[in-house]
This record gives C-alpha cells, sequence and structure tokens, in this order.
C-alpha cells in the first residue's frame, strides 16, 4: 500500500473535507523555494507552508543549528530553570522591538501565544482588583487561531460557526479595508471608529483589552487597512485606558516589509502575539511579549497573582535555536534586500496579470504579501486552481477567490515573475 492510501487510512487533516478532497500529496523532500513529491515533481512554494517559511526549505544553517543544540541540550522544564536558547532569542527580539515591551513569555503556536496575550490582559486586570474587565474588542472578520478564545475573538471569521455557542462574548469592529471600495474608505474608516466608540461609551470599564492583526488580516483574505486607521483607533482605545494587543502571528518577521508591522505605526502595544516564521518555519514556537508595567502587576507573594500558564514544551531549546539563527539571517543585509526585491517584483507581477487576465481586481502588496481577487461564479474555483497550481509546479492555497502570495524571502525574482506567468495562464483557463 502506497504513502497516500495509509494516510487516508490513518489520518485527520486540518481545514479538510475529507469526502470530497482527492488524496494528499505526498511529499518527499524540500529544499530551498520547493517542495518535492515522490515522483520527483517540484513546487515553488508560494505561501510559505502556511505562512512559517522565512529563508527557504532545510535551510542547511538552521538544520545544523538544531542539531547542534540537540546534542547539548535538546528540552529542560522552564519553570525554574532557563537556558541560552531562550534567553537569546528574547533578547534579540526585545531590543529589535526597542519599545516598551520588555519581557517574553514562551509558549506553542500562534493559538496560544494568542491566549496567552488574552489571559494576561483579563489577569492583569484581575490583580489590580478590577475583575468586571473581561469584554474584549476585536474586528470583524479577524482570524487568531482554533482554540476557545482565539475562536472567541475570531468568531466573525467565519471559520468556526460551528463553536459560536460555546465562545464568549465579544464586541466587534468593522474592518475598513482599502480594497473592498477605495472611494468609501474614509467613511468605513469613520463608522469603524463610530461603532468603537459606541462600545467604549457602554462598557468602557467592562473591556479587559482590544487585540487586532495590525495593517493586515491575513485568513480573512489579506485584507489591508491604512496606518492611520488604525493609529486612530488604537489613541481611541488607549485613551479610556484599555490594553492593546497586536497579534503579529503572521505579520511578524519582515512579512510586511518591516521586521515587525509595528514599526509602520505611531502607537504600541502593551501585548504582542508571535509565532509562524519566529524559528523560521522550522519548528513550532510561540512568543507573547509584555510590557514591564504588565509584569510588575503580577509580582506579589501569593502564588495566584502569578500567571498560571505553561506548556510542557514551553521555550523548547531546539526551538528557540532554530528562532535564533533564522533571526540571526533575517538581519543579514542580503535578506533585508530580497524582501525589497520581493515587493517590487509584486509590482511588476500586477503588470503581467492585469495584461493577460480580464476577470481579476483589487490588486494590493504589502511588504512580501501580495494579493488580488478573481470574479468567478464558478463555485469549484478554489479547488481547481489549486489543482491547475500543482500541475503548473506552483504551491498556492487561495482564500476563498482571493489569490495570495506569501514567497519566502529566498526566492528569486526570476522563480516569481515566472509564477506570475503560469497564474495568469491558469486564471484565463479556469474562465
Ligand atoms: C495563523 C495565525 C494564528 C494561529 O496560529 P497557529 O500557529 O496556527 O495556532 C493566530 N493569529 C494569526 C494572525 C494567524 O495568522
Amino acid at each position: 500500500m502506497n504513502l497516500t492510501e495509509l494516510d487516508q487510512q490513518l489520518l485527520w487533516h486540518p481545514f479538510t473535507q475529507h469526502q470530497t478532497m482527492g488524496l494528499p500529496l505526498a511529499i518527499a523532500s524540500a529544499k530551498g523555494n520547493y517542495v518535492y513529491d515522490y515522483a520527483g515533481n517540484s513546487y515553488l512554494d508560494l505561501i510559505s507552508s502556511w505562512w512559517v517559511n522565512l529563508h527557504g526549505h532545510a535551510h542547511p544553517a538552521i538544520a545544523k543549528a538544531i542539531y547542534k543544540q540537540a546534542l547539548r541540550l535538546e528540552h529542560v522544564i522552564f519553570a525554574g530553570f532557563t537556558h541560552a536558547p531562550a534567553v537569546q532569542l528574547c533578547e534579540m527580539i526585545v531590543k529589535e522591538l526597542s519599545n516598551n515591551l520588555t519581557r517574553g513569555f514562551f509558549s506553542d503556536n500562534g493559538s496560544t501565544s494568542v491566549e496567552v496575550a488574552m489571559k494576561i490582559a483579563y489577569q492583569y486586570w484581575y490583580n489590580r482588583k478590577q475583575s468586571a474587565r473581561k469584554l474584549f474588542l476585536s474586528f470583524s472578520g479577524g482570524y487568531h487561531g482554533d482554540t476557545f478564545g482565539a475562536m472567541s475573538i475570531g468568531q466573525k471569521s467565519g471559520f468556526h460557526n460551528v463553536f459560536t455557542k460555546l465562545c464568549f462574548e465579544v464586541l466587534f469592529v468593522p474592518f475598513p479595508d482599502l480594497h473592498t471600495d477605495n472611494d468609501t474608505v474614509e467613511l468605513r474608516e469613520q463608522q469603524a471608529l463610530k461603532v468603537a466608540e459606541e462600545h467604549l461609551s457602554k462598557h468602557q470599564y467592562s473591556i479587559a483589552a482590544i487585540i487586532i492583526e495590525p495593517l493586515i488580516q491575513g485568513a480573512a483574505g489579506m485584507k489591508i487597512c491604512r496606518h492611520s486607521f488604525i493609529e486612530q483607533l488604537i489613541g481611541l482605545i488607549r485613551s479610556k485606558g484599555i490594553l492593546v494587543i497586536f497579534d503579529e502571528v503572521m505579520t511578524g518577521f519582515g512579512r510586511t516589509g518591516t521586521t515587525f508591522a509595528v514599526q509602520q505605526l505611531k502607537v504600541e502595544p502593551d501585548l504582542l502575539c508571535l509565532s509562524k516564521g519566529i524559528t523560521g518555519g522550522f519548528l513550532p514556537l510561540g512568543l507573547t511579549l509584555a510590557t514591564e508595567e504588565i509584569y510588575q502587576t503580577f509580582l506579589g507573594s501569593d502564588l495566584q497573582v502569578a500567571f498560571m500558564h505553561g506548556h510542557s514544551y514551553t521555550a523548547n531549546p531546539l526551538a528557540c535555536a532554530a528562532g535564533v539563527k533564522s533571526w540571526q539571517l533575517l538581519q543579514q543585509s542580503k535578506t533585508q534586500q530580497a524582501i525589497k526585491i520581493i515587493e517590487t517584483t509584486h509590482r511588476q507581477g500586477i503588470k503581467i496579470l492585469q495584461e493577460n487576465t480580464n476577470n481579476c481586481s483589487n490588486f494590493r502588496i504589502l511588504g512580501t504579501i501580495m494579493a488580488f481577487e478573481v470574479n468567478t461564479t464558478d463555485p469549484n474555483f478554489n479547488q481547481k486552481f489549486k489543482q491547475e497550481c500543482l500541475l503548473q509546479g506552483i504551491l498556492l492555497r487561495p482564500l476563498n477567490n482571493t489569490i495570495y502570495l506569501m514567497p519566502p524571502y529566498s526566492v528569486t525574482a526570476v522563480e516569481l515573475l515566472s509564477a506570475y506567468h503560469k497564474i495568469a495562464k491558469i486564471i484565463e483557463l479556469l474562465r
């Protein structure tokens, strides 16, 4: 029995309707910007394998760092103990952010980094004898992960409708994305701010925090809003003394053109969530950063005042060592240059699509991320498009009819442009 047949007997895949989904593609190996199947076919990974890979697959420097670390210290309990890779990784990130975020709490993935931020926010108020603050504010459509807290703030994402009744109450603010209709963006921004103001006037002393994806909503369809809008909204929230959480699980580590999206904004969060690119796509790891002021609120003689949260693999040394090496690669000037080249190549890609298709719209770019919509009435467009891409040797995974590219930084302009030509052809083929 071959691998895919065995898989069908044994495994249950994420976000997959197994009745209608065909067999999964078995991947034998990966190198650089490509993954390879057992027949030797290559697939250019244009979505960084669910937004995690930064420097290409099986990068030897990261692989070596993990191997070296595994021979020295593979894991140790992180309560009461520490180790160099965790301290080093946290120090690098804290130094780069150079804002008020001075404390790092490790966990295992994006969802847990969000849970940690929300629990810290709630307990911050609890410790300050304001336990009435149990509401969270977030954007409609925002996606923050699949655990219950993350699902609750992401209720309007459409990913978790089955579980709505188990989710806690959250106050939502509309997300005025730029591309839906450029002419009305100011109006929609004003409306969003008005909704936020209404929530604040009704619930000011019941709200613990706002949690948002800064600048771009990922899973909602790569929706971008204006910097000035985020600054206005956060300014408003701050003026009421409510905590601000930025979920940079997707935007972190260079995706938006700067190392972190927050570096493009004139406002700062009290808590910041990281994961995905943190290890260069090698191992799962989450990191939640907090201000010193928040951290101080958890100090006291009573254990109950402390943050009673942790995971078995908290700050796993292998993951942290991968993170340190990936960070060093990210800081190299050639990587920074590559990030800029991806952005300019995306602009050329838009021209290719505009010249060779006539049912695409809303072209947008933020750093290394490019997205657009295909206007189609075919309910199976998404599935057909993915399949055609594989036949053409590219790995893409549109969100409904939103096609996006989020390549590793090691992708070359030649590879990207060739992919854009293939994408244009496939869109024409499916029309
Ligand atoms: C992917 C994602 C998460 C969840 O991360 P997981 O590692 O998949 O749990 C949270 N927030 C944002 C913005 C994400 O893109």
